[in-house]
Order: C-alpha cells, then structure tokens, then sequence
C-alpha cells in the first residue's frame, strides 16, 4: 500500500491520524502552520511538507483535518492548492454542510472530488483507530476512500455530500448539551452533601447515562486534569452550526439554542484554548 497521501492539519486529531495512516503504509506528507505538528509527522515516519503546493503535488487523495470551514475554505482556496486531476479531497474536519457542498461543486469544476468524513470519539480513539467516521459523498467516491477510512475507525455512509458534517454537528450538539446538564446535576448533588463518584456509580448504572458520565466526568473532570485534546472553541462551533442547520430546515430547537448561549458565554469568560470540559469551571465560577 503506497498510495501517496498529503494530510493537512497535524493538530490534537490530525497529528494521531497522520502517524496511523504512516504506520499502515501510505506515504503520508503533511502540513500544518505549527512547525512543531509537522515534526511530530517526521518523527512518526511521514514526510513534513514545507508549503501547501509541496503537500498536495502527486497526491491521489487529501485528508483535511482543519479546525472549521473558513479554514477549510482558505486552504482549497489557496493558490498553491493544485490538486492532480482526478484526486479525491477527504474533509474530516467538523465543518458547516452547505459551505461543503458548495465547495465540493467547485472542486468538480477544478477535475477533483470532496467527500466529507467527519469523526467522533476524541484523540484516544484517534491513537488507537476506532474513530467513527460519518462519511457524505457518492458511493463510488465513498468505496474509493474506505480502505484508508478504516485505518482510522469505523465509517458509515450518512448520505450526499455534507450529510456527515450535518450529524457530526448534530451530535456535538448532544454531547455538549448532555455535558452541561449533567454538570449542572452534579454541582447540585456536591452541595446537597452528594458524592460525585456515587452519582457518577449511579447514573451510569441508569437512564441518565451519556459519554459525560461514562468519559468525561471520570476522565478529565474529577480528576482536574481537562485535557480531553477538544477544546471549548471547537465544541462551539459545532453547537452553531447544528442550530443553524435546525433553523434553515425549520425544526424546533428552543434548548439547542439555549445550550449554545451559555456555551458562549462559557468561551467569553475562558482562556482562547480552553478543553471543552472546562465548562464545569466555567459554571462553578458563574454560580459561586
Ligand atoms: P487543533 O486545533 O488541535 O488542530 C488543527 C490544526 O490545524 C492545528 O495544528 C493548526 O495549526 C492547523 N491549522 C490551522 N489553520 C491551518 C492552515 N491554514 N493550514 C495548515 N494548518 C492549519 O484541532 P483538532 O482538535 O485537531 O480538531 C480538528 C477538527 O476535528 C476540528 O474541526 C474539530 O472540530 C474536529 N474534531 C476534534 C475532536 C477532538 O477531540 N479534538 C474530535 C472530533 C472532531
């Protein structure tokens, strides 16, 4: 397996997944603004580009894993952007699904195609390669990009082009919402006289379980560590864009919008890069 392979964004996710896709045999050149992401890619095998136009030249296919679609957008915009006829361009970031599929129409016209395969499961599941990849494109153009998906996780096809960038944002939207509530519980519970590792044993043990009480409180909460690798900025940006998406198609989402405000107010009052499960201190401090 030698298919050459330019990887865009070496960063929390980027880096892992870069350093998998070398240690299945693709010949990985990649490319990050951080000088310290790209030789975090030398040292894992692959070959740290030294420009844009240097990352993309010769590769049939090209993984982007950028933080948002402005990013994304700046990237495939960029002159130096030349991709071969014919390659296939792998957006895994979490980006807004219209913005994808107005640039996969522009890729086309440039003799290229754009599949979004968006990820959930965090950096652990990034090092170990059991992501879940929700994958939008047409099928022809998802079975070419399988093999190298399944070097990373576990890949379901959700629809067109943007449909997995739609449920990746959808899902955030949850898991965010879930995190907030079940922190609210748990501040709740502390002051009554509860013990957060008791009620953690409980509602995981019952229906008000969810990846905040199975990973997110045990790991990186409690434990006062916050180093999830996700940060606040990003989960954000993904609760937009699924509110966008509820209002553009109609549907009612009075508590999507809710969460999303006090998520906001949670990234105005932390550091620029704070980890996403940092907002427990965020409501600590609002209601201490
Ligand atoms: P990150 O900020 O750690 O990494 C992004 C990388 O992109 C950085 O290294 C940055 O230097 C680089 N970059 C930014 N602009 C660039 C440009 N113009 N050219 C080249 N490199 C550029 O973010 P991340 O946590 O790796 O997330 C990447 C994407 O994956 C985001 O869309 C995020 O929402 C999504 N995501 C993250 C997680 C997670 O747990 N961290 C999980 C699922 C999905």
């Amino acid at each position: 397996m030698t298919e050459p392979v330019a990887f865009i964004g070496l960063g929390n996710m980027g880096g892992p997944m870069s350093a998998r896709l070398v240690r299945a045999g693709y010949q990985v050149r990649g490319y990050d603004l951080s000088p310290t992401a790209r030789q975090a890619l030398a040292d894992a095998g692959g070959t740290a580009a030294g420009d844009l136009a240097d990352t993309v030249r010769g590769a049939s296919v090209v993984v982007l894993m950028l933080p948002n679609s402005a990013v994304v957008a700046a990237t495939v915009h960029d002159e130096q952007f030349v991709v071969e006829p014919g390659a296939v361009v792998i957006d895994m970031s979490s980006c807004e699904p219209l913005r994808t599929r107005a640039l996969a129409a522009e890729l086309a016209g440039r003799g290229a195609t754009l599949v979004d395969a968006p990820v959930s499961g965090g950096v652990s599941r990034a090092r170990t390669g059991e992501l879940t990849i929700m994958t939008g494109g047409e099928p022809a153009d998802l079975e070419r990009v399988e093999p190298l998906l399944s070097q990373l996780g576990t890949t379901t096809r959700v629809g067109a082009v943007g449909s997995g960038h739609a449920v990746k944002a959808l899902n955030n939207l949850l898991s965010a919402t879930h995190l907030l509530v079940t922190s609210e519980a748990i501040l709740a519970g502390e002051r009554f006289g509860l013990d957060p590792q008791t009620m953690l044993a409980i509602f995981n043990r019952s229906s008000g379980r969810s990846g905040s009480t199975e990973n997110k409180w045990p790991n990186f909460i409690l434990p006062g560590t916050f180093d999830s690798g996700f940060e606040l900025r990003l989960m954000l940006k993904d609760m937009r864009i699924a509110t966008d998406l509820a209002d553009q198609v109609g549907a009612p989402d009075p508590l999507g919008h809710a969460a999303t405000d006090l998520w906001a107010r949670a990234a105005e009052a932390l550091e620029d890069t704070a980890d996403h499960t940092e907002i427990v201190t965020w409501l600590r401090k609002d209601r201490s």
